[in-house]
């Protein structure tokens, strides 16, 4: 066992060693992934050495180098080294982390990480924490908890009834709502093309006046689904507007048969996916302000916090809803109801000690460091920006305000979306940073996305060269 956790640990280090070097792209084709990994399972097992020798031999050409410091695709993040270290230490372990009695451990490590999230982003003591695997089960995981406390106050038990028959329910969304919101519509039984999309300006926030006029020609329950970080501009909805707006609502149909303390049933969900964290650093947190007024908080660790995959967070300040929608009863669960049991707050049973990594990663940053490592790929946005714009064929299509640049190639005579297609083509073909493409506003765009703790300044001045290099011999 030793030394074959050795041999693991010697090729982990010797990739994470050259990931800043290498290609970023992955180098071998999915035929000769295919060639080295497959043929038939033979009848006799092998020796657990050699196949970890082959993996890691194909894993240098066959991943994509996106825990690298000059990955800029999608919204990745990378792997803080105490963080991959802990990791590594729940997969020895482990551990069962669905409830106390199974890893004393994992509960505590949740129960303090839980606390130390809250605080990073100035969120209410009061809130419940789940751990779920990303930013798409977080949204289930909070929109169940939405569904459950909007029809309970309207006196329907949605978990045992369903909804089928049930008081509707008026789900609002922006124009510009991730679609892992759409796809948690879709698993929660509302539909995914139901929601009333509030439309947004410019950068892609919603509009919180037409969200107004929306919430007063309805009635009911309703969701409201917010969103804080946009995808493509990482713009901001106005989040205390969109409180404001939600707390008249519930106010002013209080008097028209919403008797109940809280007046009309209406939940704020937010998406916070990355640009939750704008609240760990001082400089950013206005971003964010009014947030702690959310029913329910989706995000990631696995993106801007750094730690391994899988690993999302939900937050959500109804306790009884939160578990009211999650937690599960069977004769042989044995509940403390002192203790934390970590089901309670998300879809899985048995799963894993999500929490351990985080806290280490925490642990190893502090507060000041987390703050320093969203304000850092903030800095490195702006630089990009600022570098690419000084081309006279680059436009920036976003005000940069936190850590996503939207980039166009547009250069006379030229097609411009034609032209951006091809530069993205070429940069990912070029390998030196790797970055994707989008629709912005009917327009193809660059999408720069930078969520890694080891990017340097030097890796975004390179970048921007590939990237200007690619385009002048377009
Ligand atoms: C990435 C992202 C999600 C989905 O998160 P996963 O971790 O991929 O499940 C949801 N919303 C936003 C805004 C995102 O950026």
């Amino acid at each position: 066992m030793k030394s074959l956790l050795d041999r693991a640990s010697e090729h982990a280090q010797r990739y994470l060693e050259g990931i800043a070097e290498r290609p970023v792209k992955a180098t071998l084709t999915s035929a000769e992934l295919r060639a080295a990994l497959g043929g038939p399972l033979g009848a006799a097992g092998e020796s657990p050495m050699a196949i970890i020798d082959r993996l890691a031999e194909a894993a240098a050409g066959g991943t994509v180098a996106s825990a690298g410091p000059r990955y800029f695709g999608f919204v990745v993040g990378g792997s803080l080294p105490a963080a991959v270290a802990a990791d590594w230490l729940v997969s020895a372990w482990d551990q069962n982390a669905g409830i106390f009695a199974l890893s004393p451990l994992v509960s505590v490590v949740e129960d303090i990480t839980a606390g130390w999230l809250r605080e990073l982003a100035s969120l209410p003591e009061t809130m419940t924490v789940g751990f779920v695997t990303g930013c798409q089960m977080a949204n289930f995981t909070a929109l169940a908890a939405a569904r459950h406390h909007v029809l309970q106050q309207a006196g329907w038990d949605v978990e045992a009834r369903g909804l089928a028959g049930a008081p509707s329910v008026t789900v609002v969304t922006s124009d510009e709502s991730h679609y892992t919101i759409f796809m948690a519509l879709r698993l929660l039984g509302f539909g995914a093309a139901t929601a009333t999309r509030v439309p947004t300006d410019g950068q892609g926030r919603m509009r919180a006046d037409t969200l107004r006029e929306v919430l007063a020609a309805t009635t009911g329950p309703t969701i409201v689904c917010a969103q804080a970080g946009n995808v493509n501009t990482g713009a901001f909805d106005p989040i205390s507007e969109v409180a404001q707006a939600v707390d008249e609502a519930r106010a002013g149909q209080a008097a028209q048969g919403w008797q109940g303390a809280q007046g009309r049933p209406v939940w704020l969900h937010v998406d916070g996916a990355f640009g939750l964290w704008a609240a760990a650093s001082p400089a950013r947190a206005h971003l964010v302000s009014g947030i702690a007024r959310a029913d329910s908080i989706a995000t990631d660790a696995h993106k801007w916090l750094n730690v391994p995959y899988d690993s999302g967070l939900v937050f959500c300040a109804h306790p009884d809803a939160h578990r009211g929608a999650m937690a599960l009863s069977a004769a042989y669960i044995q509940a403390t109801a002192v203790e934390r049991d970590p089901h309670e707050f998300v879809p899985e049973e048995s799963r894993r000690g999500r929490a351990v990594p985080i806290y280490a990663a925490l642990r190893s940053l502090g507060t000041a460091g987390v703050g320093e490592m969203i304000e850092r790929c903030c800095r490195h946005a702006a630089r990009i920006a600022d570098q690419l714009q000084r081309h006279p064929h680059v436009r920036i299509l976003n005000d940069v305000v936190l850590n996503q640049v939207l980039v166009r190639f547009d250069a006379p005579g030229r097609d411009a979306d034609q032209l951006t297609r091809a530069v993205i083509a070429g940069v990912q073909e070029d390998g030196t940073c790797w970055l994707g493409g989008t629709t912005w506003h009917d327009m193809a765009a660059m999408r720069v996305a930078v969520s890694n703790w080891s990017t340097t300044a030097e890796d975004i001045d390179r970048s921007a060269a590939a990237i200007l290099g690619v385009l002048d011999r377009l």
